[in-house]
């Protein structure tokens, strides 16, 4: 199972500092390549959504923190816990993704029915490989 956060990268892109980074590493086209290939070897691929305040949310009280303003280490104001803005992040998007998995309303794009072998396309070394891989095809 792979889990991303969707971002609104049009969004992003506006913003200056954040623009060229985003450009550079291209995020649309890898979450399109990402699907593309959870598709073709039947993975689960979890979106969690760019509204999700993975940031913002504590990790350990689930109290949102809604002025924070992204610094990059910062103490819960209601448990006190300090976190580090991306760890406590991802911690939120681990468990959000396990709740929209459970909730049955992820990713119907993958493991749908293009589901293939996992043999790969090309031939094989040995002799009996080859035989079961045609049998299978067949
Ligand atoms: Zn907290």
């Amino acid at each position: 199972m792979i889990l991303v956060e969707t971002l609104r990268t049009k969004n992003m892109l506006k913003n200056r500092r954040l623009a060229r980074a985003i450009s550079d590493a291209g995020f649309g086209d890898f979450l399109r390549m990402l699907e593309y290939k959870c598709k073709w070897y039947g993975r689960t691929l979890v979106k969690v959504d760019t509204f999700f305040p993975s940031s913002k949310l504590c990790c350990i009280c689930h109290q949102k923190n809604a002025e924070l303003q992204l610094p990059d280490r910062w103490r819960c104001p209601h448990c006190k816990t300090e976190h580090q803005r991306d760890e406590n992040a991802i911690v939120n998007i681990f468990v959000e993704g396990l709740r929209i998995l459970a909730e049955g309303r992820s990713v119907a794009a993958c493991g749908g029915p293009v589901r293939p072998k996992r043999e790969p396309r090309r031939a094989p070394v040995k002799q009996e490989t080859s035989l079961e891989t045609s049998s299978h095809a067949a």
